[in-house]
């Protein structure tokens, strides 16, 4: 029905030995579309490593199989390919990408990123898609196999936070037919609501509540600004990661177009997270300043301080968007 799914799908049914990957910073999409994959392709009887640059966050370890991501690539794995879920290009992959390159693995693309790149022997990008976890919902078919239980729960996952829980505009009536399959298959929406929004450490909320405090808006009340200093994490003990769904914040008053968290990373850096409604492309001001993204969520790393940061990307978004 879909000759480019189809075209993977016989790929990886003739290969062996895969290193699934995705990019650094994960997030839910990412490792839940890469443990339903594994999970797909240890019911074919396969070899599989799942290696990522960045640690799973701890708040994602309820999903089923998350004790078999790592860090580091086993010595004694026969790789022969690469898997890339959820990224547009191999800089994203961090040192991954660099194994992937010495080693010049044929590489199995599939993501659901406009500003793919297209960057393997098979490209798989579907940007119309929610999420990449939508997307396997039809590989992992095409593979002949059920989707099942712990892989439900994995892909509805991956689908809920690409979503943003069912509020982003990617959020199409497909979506709520893939996922009340993936529901019919055993994923428990209130098991997976309680292991994302309702497990938060005592600090995320501190620092939850520390970042709110923080919010400003524009004088006309178009662009809506979050803040996280170093001196936040510290104080509250919460983790980068335990932020990453606080983005959402900034795009939270009426009548807010464009949502931008500044985050002070370890190493002194900005990460900027954009959210923004349809009308408002956020993934092309994100890539105007060496990131990427969707375009109605994107991101990229400065360097600066924090009052720099947010002069060049507010001023960024009125040339690109705002007159
Ligand atoms: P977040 O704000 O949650 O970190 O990222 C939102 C979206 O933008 C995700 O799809 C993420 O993959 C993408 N994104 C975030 N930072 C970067 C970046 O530095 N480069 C690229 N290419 N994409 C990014
Ligand atoms: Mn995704």
């Amino acid at each position: 029905m879909h000759p480019e799914v189809d075209a993977v799908a016989e790929y990886v049914r003739a290969e062996n030995g895969f290193l699934i990957t995705s990019h650094v910073n994960p997030d839910i999409d990412s490792i839940a579309s890469q443990l339903a994959i594994a999970s797909a392709l240890s019911s074919l009887g396969k070899e599989s490593v799942i290696v990522n640059e960045d640690p799973i966050p701890r708040w994602l370890e309820f999903l089923p199989g998350s004790e078999g991501l790592r860090c580091d690539l086993p010595a004694e794995a026969g790789i022969r390919v690469a898997l890339v879920l959820d990224a547009s290009d191999l800089d994203r992959l961090g040192w991954v990408g660099d194994v992937v390159r010495e080693r010049a693995l044929p590489i199995v693309n599939i993501d659901h990123h406009a500003d793919n790149v297209s960057f393997g022997r098979l490209n798989l990008v579907q940007p119309h898609v929610s999420s990449t976890a939508e997307m396997l919902v039809g590989l992992i078919s095409a593979l002949g196999l059920e989707i099942g239980r712990e892989r439900a729960t994995c892909l509805y996952a991956g689908i809920l936070g690409d979503t943003g829980s069912f509020r982003h505009p990617n959020t199409t009536s497909r979506v709520f037919r893939v996922v009340a399959d993936l529901v019919d298959e055993g994923a428990d929406p209130e098991r997976v609501a309680t292991g994302i929004y309702y497990s938060r450490s005592v600090g995320a909320v501190r620092l939850l509540g520390e970042m709110l405090r923080t919010f400003r808006e524009s004088d006309d009340g178009r662009i809506g600004v979050l803040e996280l200093t170093r001196g936040s994490f510290d104080s509250s003990g919460a983790t980068m990661d335990e932020s990453n769904g606080y983005a959402t914040w900034a795009l939270s008053t009426r009548g807010t177009e464009v949502g931008v968290l500044l985050r002070e990373l370890e190493n002194g850096r900005i990460r900027v997270s954009f959210r923004s409604t349809p009308e408002v492309d956020v993934g092309a001001i994100a890539r105007s300043l060496g990131g990427g993204g969707h375009s109605t969520a994107a991101g990229c790393v400065l360097d600066g301080s924090l009052d720099e940061v947010r002069g060049l990307v507010l001023s960024r978004i009125r040339e690109l968007e705002f007159v």
